[in-house]
């Protein structure tokens, strides 16, 4: 890596800039405009945002980008004092391992961190996050600092037990924002109420938001299933329009 510092912020701060305002708006779109006339998913929490949430996200999470950015200076130290390397030789079996793995890490990283944040000395940092009743696209970075800083260290430990490709360090946080979408679209995107599968996590996030404890997991509902804290599906089916836990047109 023989980037200078600056550059690596620069590049780093942009990179997540991208990531946020791009599946940010396409999330918004799908959700509010493809989707709803195609006759496919429901909205499921159709409270009014409150004053000024939407602004209130995005200047979070501007913030939590620029944090971002600069934490990009830790992988970019661990690979320059040797501490971490990256894989010169790849190919497609192992570039989707290294996915695997990465997904997995980042479902227990997620798990145990927003326990740790669930608890009385972090939880006044979580709050802020959670003060999007009802969630949106843009809520995906809206957090404190405290937080930011705790969910950024999500590549930290894989890159120092093992080189991976950089095609799946670079995936690691679009995959995360994709994931980070689904769970506050406040959309469920299937034909079926409650959606089986990973498009169950979409209603499991927004009834995270809803009832706020439990559901604490993403993607996979394993962690919760083991430690008890899982939310019943229809928990917050009196915040759905009236017909939407039928069927799929809403
Ligand atoms: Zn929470
Ligand atoms: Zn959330």
């Amino acid at each position: 890596m023989t980037l200078p510092p600056w550059q690596v912020v620069l590049w780093a701060t942009l990179y997540f800039a991208a990531l946020y305002f791009l599946t940010g708006a396409l999330t918004g779109w799908l959700t509010q405009s493809l989707l709803p006339r195609m006759g496919l998913g429901r909205v499921l929490d159709q409270r009014p945002l409150r004053p000024g949430q939407l602004r209130r996200e995005i200047a979070e999470s501007c913030g939590s980008i620029l944090l971002f950015g600069f934490g990009a200076l830790v992988p970019w130290w661990l690979l320059r004092s040797g501490l971490a390397g990256l894989a010169t030789q790849t190919s497609a079996p192992r570039i989707g391992i290294e996915f695997a793995a990465l997904f997995l890490w980042n479902e227990l990283h997620f798990y145990l961190c927003h326990r740790l944040l669930h608890t009385r000395p972090l939880r006044r940092f979580h709050a802020h996050h959670h003060r999007s009743l009802t969630p949106t696209p843009f809520s995906t970075y809206a957090f404190h600092p405290v937080e930011a800083l705790l969910l950024g260290s999500v590549p930290i430990l894989p890159m120092l037990v093992h080189d991976f490709s950089p095609i799946a360090l670079f995936g690691l946080p679009v995959m995360s924002i994709v994931l980070n979408n689904l769970g506050h679209a406040n959309y469920e995107f299937s034909r079926r109420a409650p959606a089986g599968g990973p498009l169950a996590a979409s209603r499991r996030h927004h009834l995270h938001h809803a009832v706020y404890h439990g559901n604490y997991g993403f993607l996979l509902d394993v962690f919760d299933r083991l430690a008890g804290t899982t939310i019943a599906a229809g928990a917050a089916d009196h915040l759905a329009a009236p017909s939407s836990g039928k069927d799929s047109r809403e």
